[in-house]
């Protein structure tokens, strides 16, 4: 049975390697078994799955998913962990620890390695400091995906779930909506944590879709489109786009676009459903 899941255990475990935190690697271990149960539950896991783990840490979340899991990967980037792990995990044969920056790591290739291309499941409490980069990637890469279950700052999981018109609404919102059907399973307080981050947290579980959500020619350029849309959110859409060097568009297409799709000339980017999105994304380019 897992043991780590107590506050005891985990500075037990840090005393003993003398380790000392560190900020910049956003870390924040759990010590509480009610979330890391709740965690393996959210994300389904069972016998027959893969699991890649992102920072394991010293291994908590990690002794959950190698007694439910057929197997686990666990990528850390920092190499103080790596003994910690050796040793917190050397009861388990299903478990393989890769002391990387999980950014470089080639995660079709993996899952192509470890799983026969079949569809893989991540489960993880993210570092916080790098949550959009990882979720855009794990996306992005076309790896066979079934899941993402993780933890990552509350106000980051609300902006996952958002739609048009609230002030959360942005690029993260319609990626995500995208590729994949989000929902919150946890809100975790800071006292689940050591250290404590000073921010809330939530349990987040995106179930990729087998076809993304719309029909687009070229999501790509969509996404360009959704950028170029948010980065200036202040501004009207036609203005926004305009001044988005790498869209090049000038502001007729821009207008006769909008009136195509019934969209009024003055509309601001925050107000456009993913559906509109493809739709300007298809008559623009
Ligand atoms: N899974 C552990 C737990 O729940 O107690 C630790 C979670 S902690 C929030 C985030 C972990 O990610 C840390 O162990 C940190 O060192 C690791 N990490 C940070 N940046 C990383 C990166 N670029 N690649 C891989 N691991 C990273």
């Amino acid at each position: 049975m897992a043991y780590l899941s107590n506050p005891k255990e985990t500075i037990a475990v840090l005393n003993r390697y003398g380790f000392r935190f560190q900020k910049k690697y956003g870390q924040n271990f759990l010590i509480d078994s009610h979330v890391l149960d709740k965690i393996i539950d959210a994300a389904g896991i069972g016998p027959e799955d893969f699991v890649l783990e992102i920072g394991p840490g010293i291994g908590t979340l990690t002794q959950y998913l190698a007694e439910a899991a057929g197997e686990v990967v666990a990528v850390e980037i920092d190499p103080r962990l790596i003994p910690v792990l050796e040793d917190t995990l050397s009861e388990y044969q299903n478990v393989t620890v890769i002391n990387e920056d999980i950014l470089k790591v080639d995660l079709t290739a993996l899952a192509e390695e470890k799983n026969q291309g079949k569809p893989i499941k991540v489960v993880a409490n993210l570092p916080y400091y790098i949550t959009t980069p990882i979720i855009m990637g794990l996306f992005e890469q076309e790896i066979p995906l079934d899941s993402v279950t993780v933890m990552v700052q509350k106000e980051v999981a609300q902006r996952m779930m958002t739609g048009p018109g609230t002030k959360d609404y942005g690029a993260l919102s319609l990626a995500v909506q995208y590729y994949s059907h989000p929902e919150i399973m946890a809100n975790v307080p800071p006292n689940c944590f050591i250290p404590r981050p000073a921010v809330g947290s939530a349990v987040i579980r995106l179930k990729k879709y087998r076809e993304p959500s719309v029909r687009v020619r070229d999501p790509e350029m969509m996404f360009r489109l959704i950028r170029g849309a948010f980065n200036q959110r202040r501004k009207t859409l036609q203005n926004a786009l305009h001044n988005s060097p790498d869209l090049g568009l000038d502001k007729e297409k821009i207008l006769d676009a909008l009136e195509k799709m019934g969209l009024p000339p003055a509309v601001r980017g925050e107000k456009l459903t993913l559906e509109e999105y493809a739709g300007l994304s298809d008559l623009l380019f």
